[in-house]
């Protein structure tokens, strides 16, 4: 039987954003140490490898490419909330060299499916600029990646994190290769994913954005993957599925208002595996955000027991009617471009 493959690199704890910053070394800790206290049945950990030139390049400007390259070794910021320090660039590239090296391994069919749990996250950077703690675009390149070595043309990517990803959003934009989904807070950082933006030209209707008012819960996100996600991607059909996983709509978490929890997400990353097993479409996931260690750390480790083979837990059947209405205008959106 195939394995999960873990992608996790100590490199990429020496990325130190300053004090009291939430995007801390301390997240990668924590997931170190439930990796060491599970039994590694159908997984296997193996170390990142550095992104080339190259990767990065098919989604980043070679600006910013550079501006980022400058501060190798040193102290910066790319914006108010974005800081490096001497091991940042370094944690960076690898940070996306492990989503790439994590598509190989799927696309290859080397793993039955694969997690980077890397840092900095990547979902906020846009082409020309990293932000929200973000540097280069890891899910991103990781897409790039699968059209460009093992050519992908249709690959879905879910993005479950508590923020809209705007980085990937504007990526893609107008491209129908990449069907981006988004369902976060809102209104919530960065501001982006109405659910009125749907792309642009040959994209348009392959941006998919669900914003969802504070205090969604398990049953509601279940609903979201139910009734608008997985009916328009099954209609896209993916030769690739990859997951931007953020763990930040987590009921702790202190960015988020959120209600989901370590099973809520167990049950997502359930459906989407289902959804790809059935789709014949290779699984990646990336890790993105989530600040609160223990709920971090718990989510993670739910996933990690569903992609290895554990059942998940059912959708909680109970639903809100604040995300009801929220999912209603989706729908009636969505159906300009998909059947719902
Ligand atoms: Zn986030």
């Amino acid at each position: 039987m195939l394995e999960t493959l873990l992608l996790f690199d100590e490199r990429m704890i020496e990325h130190d954003p300053g004090p009291g910053h939430a995007e801390r070394s301390d997240r990668l800790r924590a997931i170190e140490a439930v990796l060491s206290l599970r039994s590694l049945t159908n997984s296997r950990i193996e170390p990142a490898r550095a992104a080339t030139e190259e990767e990065i390049a098919r989604v980043h400007s070679f600006d910013h490419i550079a501006r980022v390259g400058e501060l190798a070794g040193q102290y910066g910021s790319l914006d108010p909330d974005t800081h490096l320090s001497p091991d940042s660039v370094r944690a960076a590239v690898l940070a996306a060299g492990a989503a790439a090296k994590g598509v190989d391994a799927v696309c290859t069919g080397r793993s039955a499916n694969a997690f980077a749990l890397v840092r900095p996250p990547g979902h906020h950077a846009v082409a020309n600029r990293g932000m929200g703690f973000c540097l280069f675009n890891n899910i991103a390149i990781a897409a790039a990646h699968a059209r460009a070595t093992h050519g992908k043309r249709r690959i879905v990517v879910i993005d479950w994190d508590v923020h809209h990803g705007n980085g990937t959003e504007s990526i893609f934009y107008d491209t129908d290769s990449v069907l981006f989904f988004s369902v976060h807070q809102a209104p919530l950082y960065p501001g982006t994913g109405e659910a009125r933006a749907s792309g642009t030209g040959a994209g348009l209707g392959y941006t998919v954005n669900v914003p969802l008012q504070a205090g969604a819960g398990n049953g509601d996100y279940a609903r979201v993957f139910r009734e608008v996600i997985l009916p328009i991607a099954e209609q896209y059909g993916p030769d690739l599925v990859l997951v931007s996983a953020g763990f930040d709509a987590h009921r702790d978490d202190p960015l988020g208002g959120m209600e989901l929890t370590e099973e809520g997400f167990a049950t997502l990353c359930g459906e989407v595996k289902q959804f790809a097993v059935g789709q014949r479409a290779p699984l990646m996931l990336s890790l993105e955000g989530g600040y609160d260690l223990a709920g971090l750390a718990k989510s993670v480790h739910a996933c990690i027991d569903v992609l290895t083979g554990d059942t998940p837990p059912p959708a909680d059947p109970r639903s809100s009617s604040r995300a009801e209405s929220d999912l209603r205008a989706v729908v009636e959106r969505q159906r300009e471009y998909w059947k719902l």
